[in-house]
């Protein structure tokens, strides 16, 4: 049987539900696979000791790791190869160890659009309303352009940020698809679709990053934010009559494209979905 040691880095990760995903599909597929957390904040880590911990990780036989906040950006100058996309979007969440060499891949922005195609399809040449151009935000753009999105307009509490944002989107998919945003409501009056990719919904930051009079029954929301699934934005979308895309269809596909990339193997993404809807009621 072929056994594959994973694990993912991050800070106060340990909640997370990736390591009971990617095992019992793992099991699923016929693959001994077993997955572990590797959380900066209980091992007392920052950025500078990710060197270490990627020799470490290499020494001690991983096959791959899944890399998330805040360390995303700093893994970039320790991997020997990068995908386009992954240099595109100055961001990996998956490193794969291969034949001495360290492999730097994103499945986040690829995640992003799988799971929206999958629960809009006929809303992928929309023009959307991007709020939060984070980590999160660049690959939410990244992947609603990719699927055909027709214009994104990027909105951030931070103007730098926006612009930083806009800037790599345009590079792959040019400038007359994207802008930077300032007003909200005028940004939303010509769009179909919003997309939160802010922090403000999940566990420890309750609200909503926009008014709840922006939220018309004819826009089609998007939530990046999974803990909670249900968020405020998603649980007045729903009230209006929304279209709702939440953030754990996301959450699962970024996890579904990285398992091909660790294992060289197709899982069952609708079997993942419905493991992780499983473990999100328990
Ligand atoms: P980040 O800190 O890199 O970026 C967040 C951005 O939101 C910042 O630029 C900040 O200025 C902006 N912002 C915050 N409040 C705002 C407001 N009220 N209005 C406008 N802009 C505001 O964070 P990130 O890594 O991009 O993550 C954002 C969220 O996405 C987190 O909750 C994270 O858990 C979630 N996330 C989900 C998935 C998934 O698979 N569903 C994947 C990655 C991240």
């Amino acid at each position: 049987m072929t056994s594959y040691l994973l694990g993912l880095v991050g800070r106060d990760i340990s909640a997370s539900l990736t390591p009971a995903l990617q095992e019992r599909e793992g099991a699923e597929c016929g693959l001994r696979l077993s997955y572990r957390i590797i959380d900066a904040a209980r091992l007392g880590l920052g950025a500078d000791d990710l060197p270490d911990l990627l020799d470490w990780a290499e020494r001690l036989g991983f096959d791959g790791l899944n890399i998330t906040h805040p360390f995303k950006q700093a893994v970039l100058p320790l991997l020997d190869e990068l995908s386009d996309d992954a240099a595109d979007l100055g961001a990996v969440n998956t490193v794969v160890f291969r034949d001495g060499r360290r492999l730097g891949r994103n499945t986040d922005w690829s995640g992003y659009g799988r799971a929206f195609r999958a629960a809009l399809p006929d809303a992928v040449q929309d023009r959307v309303v991007l709020v939060g151009a984070g980590g999160a935000g660049v690959a939410v753009g990244y992947g609603l352009l990719d699927q055909g999105a027709e214009h994104v307009a990027v909105l951030d509490a931070d103007v730098d940020r926006a612009q930083a944002c806009a800037v790599r989107l345009a590079k792959r998919y040019g400038d007359d698809r994207v802008a930077v945003a300032t007003d909200l409501a005028r940004a939303l009056d010509d769009a179909q679709g919003l997309v939160n990719a802010t922090p403000v919904g999940m566990l420890g930051h309750p609200g909503m990053a926009v008014p709840a009079p922006l939220v018309r029954p004819d826009l089609w929301v998007s939530d990046v934010v999974y803990f909670p699934l249900e968020t405020e934005l998603v649980h007045l979308a729903r009230a209006r009559g929304c279209r709702v895309v939440p953030g754990g269809g996301m959450a699962v596909q970024q996890a579904v494209g990285a398992f091909e990339h660790f294992t060289g193997r197709v899982p069952d993404a609708g079997r993942m979905l419905r493991h992780f809807e499983e473990l999100t009621a328990a």
